[in-house]
């Protein structure tokens, strides 16, 4: 995967983050991770899901019988927003090459959207992630999009994390398809 360097285009993103945080993992995951951007703790140490939702994302992978060395995690937007606010649409455009950039090189069956702002970066067609959970969006020939709730989420709504693990068990049978 290429540096992405000292970028500046977002003039927020770069006042408040203390790094960009890049893309990581197998690049031949079948099975790619999509956030929507780095929070604190992501920031601090450069390295996207460490916090918190990355604890209860990679308890849950564990638990259906993933390693995070086996798939590709990032985010669409690179930098931490300020007081993680949602990334706004020219700070998405800005950072889409990077991302399409991933895309193209680990070229995975599969890529699960989590929440709302990720899903929507990458679908044409605005969705409500409460419908979009666990169905399969067809994203390019060979790779199917699969949105699964945010992990913020669950930690916010603990009702929702059964249909959060039943999703994100069908991607990753549909990964080893
Ligand atoms: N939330 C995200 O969307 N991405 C991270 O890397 C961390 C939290």
């Amino acid at each position: 995967m290429s540096d992405i360097g000292y970028c500046i285009q977002c003039s927020d993103l770069v006042q408040s983050r203390h790094q960009i945080v890049q893309g990581e993992g197998n690049l031949r995951a079948k099975l790619m991770i999509i956030g929507e951007a780095p929070g604190e703790e992501e920031d601090l140490q450069g390295r996207p899901f460490v916090g918190r939702s990355g604890k209860l994302l990679n308890a849950t992978l564990a638990k259906l019988g993933v390693k995070r060395e086996d798939i590709y995690i990032t985010n669409v937007v690179k930098c931490r927003p300020p007081w993680n606010r949602r990334p706004n649409q020219l700070e998405i455009d800005n950072c889409e090459g990077y991302l399409q950039e991933e895309i193209r090189l680990i070229a995975p069956r599969v890529i699960v959207t989590l929440g709302l702002s990720a899903t929507n970066a990458l679908l044409e067609i605005p969705v409500s992630i409460g419908e979009a959970n666990g169905k399969v969006f067809q994203y390019r020939e060979n790779i199917k999009l699969i949105p699964v709730y945010h992990p913020s989420a669950i930690l916010r709504n603990p009702n929702l994390r059964e249909s959060f693990e039943r999703a994100l068990k069908f991607a990753i049978e549909e990964a080893k398809k």
